[in-house]
């Protein structure tokens, strides 16, 4: 899932200074997991505003706000209430507000949250990365993601300066190389693996932006 977490009302403050009336949308997926688009976040956004004389016309929670034609069709039925608003605030990831900038060209829409990554949930509300979408997934190889997990990005792993079993640049982390071994061990293919050198990685695969279309099994790099 994507990790965002809200923007301190200070930030949101700056950006919002010269309008009344808005509209908040939410976001039923991630940002909902992540209590930065769900009912809860939006009532206390929108309380903020009303404490800082500001209007709210209305709010509604989008299915997925990175769907851009389901996104379209769920906020037609709140067209009046945008009408009303001078501005459209955001709680969804970059993808969900970049949806409505391209929804509502000419009204300015404004991030209530940053985006912070591509993640796992581990505890309630607390998340670890767990992938950069490198395009070219090693995981059938390394078990976890080395590419993440690892400070240094090593491919042939670990580097020499881990301690004990934790990673020389995060001391209270285990080393990605270590944990990557142990599942391999568990697996019986441990050794066959530490006896085969990683090529360089091809990056160009995680170039941005990227496209790709599943209908048409194209890539455009
Ligand atoms: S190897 Fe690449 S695609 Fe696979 S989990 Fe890591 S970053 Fe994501
Ligand atoms: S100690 Fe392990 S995780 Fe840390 S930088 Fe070196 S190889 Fe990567």
């Amino acid at each position: 899932m994507i990790i965002t977490r809200q923007k301190d009302f200070g930030e949101i403050k700056k950006y919002i200074k010269q309008y009344r009336n808005f509209f908040l949308i939410g976001c039923a997926e991630c940002a909902t997991v992540c209590g930065t688009g769900d009912e809860k976040a939006i009532q206390s956004l929108k309380n903020w505003l009303q404490s800082q004389n500001k209007t709210v016309t209305g709010w509604m929670i989008a299915k997925a706000g990175c769907q851009i034609f389901g996104t379209k069709r769920e906020i037609s039925h709140y067209k009046d209430l945008i009408e009303k608003s001078q501005c459209i605030l955001v709680l969804s990831c970059g993808v969900g507000t970049q949806t409505i900038t391209e929804l509502f060209e000419e009204k300015p829409v404004i991030p209530v949250n940053d985006t912070l990554f591509i993640g796992n949930m581990r505890r309630f509300r607390e998340f670890e990365e767990r992938c950069r979408a490198c395009g070219d997934c090693l995981l059938a190889i390394t078990g976890i993601c080395v590419v993440t997990l690892c400070p240094k990005q090593m491919l042939n792993g670990p580097c020499g300066g881990y301690k004990g079993e934790c990673c020389e640049v995060n001391s209270d982390t285990k080393c990605a190389w270590v944990v990557a071994y142990r599942i391999l061990e568990k697996n019986g293919v441990a050794d066959k693996f530490y006896k085969k050198i990683s090529g360089p990685k091809n990056w160009l695969k995680a170039n941005s932006p990227r496209r790709y279309s599943a209908r048409k099994g194209i890539d455009r790099i």
